[in-house]
């Protein structure tokens, strides 16, 4: 294929308006799959992705297509649809020329269609816009294309109106994406610079890199070098994505496809790396800057004897994804464990998910944190750290006020797009989040676009459904990283009995410690069985204690009395107290069920 007939695009969307749909379509006009329903969402392939219906990992897939007497080679590089992984979306765009922005008739420009617009226009790629969803009855096409030139400066006549899910003018796409989108500007005489977009490993294969050529040309038996690493490695084989692999006798410049060449961890294959053959260095290309993680918890075994297994899951699953940063920890009350970096929360929970599905670990999460920093004023603490600003990603390092000049917050710019008869309780929410409105525009009669900013710990947790219920769904919401601010930050401990709760320990805001300790304590009091004895919830700050609830003791030990002449059922009821009790969590004598914690700080 001579570069000119090669394209490099994305689709891009917000989350459910048709991605996935539309990218099996075009695969199945190509005739890259087949027509069956086994075939639906080719390119989700996680579990946890098919669960959630969202796309955590890029998958890219290469479609043949022949217009007017000429064959076409079409690179789909796939990308995730969550604000979480909005820095995974940079990185595939980065090995494109163009997008195809997909609108829902029906819903409009959502957060997520401005966030990824702007990434795409940054970017300086071809946008071809696209409203799907034409078949619903309550389509309204004219007033999203009405939308997307008031937004975005499209003239209403580019956009295609289609149907992903009837296949409705999906050609006519193809058609745009070859006549607007330009080849990718490479040479094959060039010398080889070879860009890493994503990776992922195979316990057989090793590391399997995908990469898009902007120069040269690259085979089995090639000596690469990296530009990030300096490290040298043999091509074993290269390829392209149908979407599965397949083995190819070269890939050239302007194509995308995948290599295996020994590497033996995807830090070998950084993102955003530049490839070039051995003697034949050239100037890398931009790369990106890496995956930055929002949240913070810790993670340990429920059972220590479970430690060097839960080791062995966590390192398998994080060599697939490199965004989680892990560092060994440890606590008085959990044992040896790790620190654990996210991209959000979603992130975290679908981190969580994989470890349960795939490598059937349970275990113990603590509360998220942001990552907050101080700026040291003890020059004891300056010199044990040996320097004067740090970050703290765990409650149980919280340096005291007294040898602290400064706390500082992560911030973030948050894009909220809304009917506007929720505008009022939307305000009211982002105010009692400390946000600070920062634009606010109507896209058209009914819909506006507001912008705020955020300290990142308020909307870390839950601020998303408190969006979504308080605006019956119709709210979307979107944010990226906007720096860091002062705050006055305290920590709040959680006592039971007196005894601290490891978990539940979190940095806070000082205005909303005292409102925040009293609904922990209340949930807690909801969530924990009673027991044999009374027991005290309480939050403190320090050695000040700032909100308590009681727990009242059961009377009578309801087991012995029932029971007591019915061996067989008396065994099995032990059994499954047994059983239970491997979920829980003693907190000096108190039981706690251990997903209690994560059931209060959801505040479902
Ligand atoms: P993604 O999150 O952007 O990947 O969205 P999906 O492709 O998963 O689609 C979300 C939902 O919208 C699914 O239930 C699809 O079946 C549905 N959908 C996608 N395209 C169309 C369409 O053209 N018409 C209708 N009626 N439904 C569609
Ligand atoms: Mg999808």
């Amino acid at each position: 294929y001579p570069v000119e007939s090669i394209r490099n695009f994305s689709i891009i969307a917000h989350v459910d308006h048709g991605k996935s749909t539309l990218a099996d379509r075009l695969l199945e006009i190509t005739g890259t799959i087949s027509k069956t329903d086994r075939n639906k969402q080719v390119l989700d392939k996680l579990q946890v992705e098919r669960e959630r219906g969202i796309t955590v990992k890029a998958q890219s897939a290469s479609l043949f297509y022949n217009h007017e007497g000429i064959n076409y080679l079409l690179n789909l590089i796939d990308t995730p649809g969550h604000v979480d992984f909005s820095y995974e979306v940079s990185r595939s765009l980065s090995a494109c020329q163009g997008v195809i922005l997909v609108v829902d008739a029906n819903e409009g420009i959502q957060a997520q269609t401005v966030a990824n617009f702007y990434l795409a226009f940054e970017a300086q790629l071809s946008i071809i816009p696209v409203i799907n969803k034409i078949d619903l009855k309550n389509a309204d096409p004219e007033r999203v294309e009405k939308q997307i030139e008031k937004l975005f400066d499209i003239p209403t006549d580019e956009c295609i109106r289609i149907s992903a899910k009837q296949g409705t003018n999906v050609e006519k796409v193809l058609q745009k994406v070859i006549e607007k989108i330009p080849p990718p500007q490479c040479n094959t005489a060039d010398p080889l610079k070879a860009l890493v977009f994503d990776s992922t490993f195979d316990h057989y294969r090793g590391v399997v890199a995908n990469i898009a050529l902007f120069g040269g040309e690259i085979a089995k038996g090639h000596k690469i070098v990296s530009a990030h690493t300096k490290k040298r490695y043999e091509v074993h084989e290269v390829g392209i994505l149908t979407p599965d692999e397949q083995p190819t006798h070269k890939l050239y410049a302007g194509q995308v496809g995948y290599l295996i060449a020994g590497m033996k961890e995807v830090a070998e294959a950084q993102i955003g790396d530049t490839l070039f053959l051995y003697k034949q260095p050239v100037e890398p290309l931009p790369g990106f800057k890496s995956a930055k993680p929002m949240v913070f918890a810790g993670m340990y075994p429920i059972d220590q004897t479970e430690y060097n297994n839960l080791k062995s899951a966590l390192e398998r699953l994080t060599l697939n994804d490199s965004s989680v940063t892990v560092h060994r920890d440890s606590s008085l009350a959990l044992g040896a464990g790790w620190r654990l970096g996210f991209l959000g929360l979603l992130h975290m929970e679908v981190f969580n998910q994989r470890l349960e599905q795939e490598y059937n670990m349970s275990v113990i999460l603590t509360a998220p944190t942001v990552p907050y920093k101080a700026v040291l004023s003890s020059a004891k603490l300056i010199k044990e750290y040996g320097k004067d600003q740090i970050t703290i990603i765990n409650p149980a390092q919280f340096p005291d006020k007294l040898s602290v000049s400064e706390y500082l917050e992560p911030t973030v710019l948050g894009t909220i797009v809304t009917p506007h008869e929720y505008i009022g309780k939307i305000i009211t929410l982002c105010q009692d989040r400390r946000a600070v409105q920062k634009d606010m525009l109507y896209i058209d009669e009914n819909r506006v676009m507001l912008k705020y900013l955020f300290p990142l710990n308020e909307i870390v947790v839950d601020f998303y459904d408190a969006l979504k219920s308080l605006s019956s769904g119709y709210a979307s919401f979107d944010y990226e990283d906007a720096g860091y601010q002062s705050a006055d930050l305290i920590k709040m401990d959680i006592l039971l009995n007196g005894n601290p709760v490891e978990e539940l320990a979190t940095i806070i805001h000082n205005d909303k410690a005292r409102a925040a300790g009293k609904l922990l304590c209340e949930r807690l009091k909801e969530t924990i069985p009673r027991q044999l004895f009374e027991i005290a919830i309480q939050a403190a700050i320090g050695k000040k204690i700032i909100a308590r609830e009681t727990l009242k003791a059961y009377r009578k030990n309801v087991v012995a009395k029932c029971y007591g002449g019915d061996i067989t059922r008396r065994m099995k009821l032990l059994k499954r107290q047994a059983e239970g009790k491997r979920l829980m969590r003693k907190i000096g004598n108190v039981e706690v069920p251990r997903d209690a914690f994560i059931r209060v700080l959801k505040r479902e």
